[in-house]
């Protein structure tokens, strides 16, 4: 892997959805983008047409990481995007695989990434970290509480670093969509394609490109201006739980 003249930019989640999506965004934008997930074969297909490089990645495995982070050259943005949500109960059904399952990725997968990849980020001498959280890391909603919880511990790790990297050359933002139409209702739903379209009927929900458009923006303003948190929905949708449906 080698870069001569482009930044590396690492995406996380790449295979599908919003970090498919930032990926393409970032390498528009001049970065040479590294591209993880555990489905490498879908990172390929998109690295070999924006010519960056695909590497495996489980983040809720930290032999995985550490490897991954072997394999990076150099970190000049770091954008934390893996992560979703398993189920939609009452905390009184809560599933505790479903809510491992989140913590694991959202939470310890973006400390786990962030601690590996700090190094190389402030080696660059102009770093920027990028985490995709939620509304749901704003908001409590009924039924939401196992992704909630994790999407506001997920923001508090990113929110502390804020604070803690003062003084360094390392920006932080936080980008925090409402309903965006990817395979995220798929996957917390277990594949129920039904339950999947419900969630988006009657409303424009984001794209992906409408988010990797913001974080692309985010990361390409002069080194000196920190967007700190944004927040983007659609026009249809007040809250995760008001939206306003035709
Ligand atoms: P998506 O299409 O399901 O994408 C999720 C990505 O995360 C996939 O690329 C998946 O890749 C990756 N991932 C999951 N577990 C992983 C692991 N253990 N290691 C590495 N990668 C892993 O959904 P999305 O909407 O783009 O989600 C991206 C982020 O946006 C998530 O953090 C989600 O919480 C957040 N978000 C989504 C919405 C929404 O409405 N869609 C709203 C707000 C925030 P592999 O399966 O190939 O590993």
């Amino acid at each position: 892997m080698s870069s001569p003249d482009r930044p590396f930019a690492v995406v996380t989640g790449a295979s599908s959805g919003i970090g498919a999506a930032t990926a393409r965004a970032l390498a528009a934008a001049g970065f040479h983008v590294v591209l993880g997930a555990r489905r490498v074969d879908l990172c390929a297909e998109i690295a070999a047409e924006i010519d960056g490089t695909a590497v495996r990645l489980d983040v809720t495995d930290a032999q995985s990481v550490s490897a991954f982070a072997a394999a990076v050259p150099g970190c000049r943005l770091l954008v934390n995007n893996a992560g979703g949500a398993k189920g939609l109960e009452p905390v009184a059904e809560a599933d505790e695989e479903a809510w491992r399952w989140m913590y694991e990725t959202n939470v310890i997968g973006t400390l786990r990434m962030t601690k590996a990849l700090l190094p190389a980020l402030l080696a660059s001498g102009d770093g920027h970290i990028v985490t995709v959280t939620s509304i749901a890391a704003i908001e409590a909603y009924d039924n939401g509480a196992g992704y909630t919880g994790a999407k506001h511990a997920q923001a508090m790790v990113h929110r502390t670093l804020r604070g803690e990297l003062l003084g360094q050359p390392v920006r932080l933002t936080e980008v925090a969509p409402g309903m965006v139409e990817t395979d995220f209702s798929l996957v917390r739903f277990e594949g129920d394609q039904e339950k999947a379209d419900a969630v988006y009927r009657g409303i424009t929900p984001l794209t992906a490109s409408d988010v990797a458009d913001v974080i692309a923006f985010a990361a390409t303003r002069p080194s000196h201006v920190n967007l700190d948190q944004i927040v983007l929905k659609p026009r249809a949708q007040a809250s995760a739980m008001r939206a306003h449906r035709t």
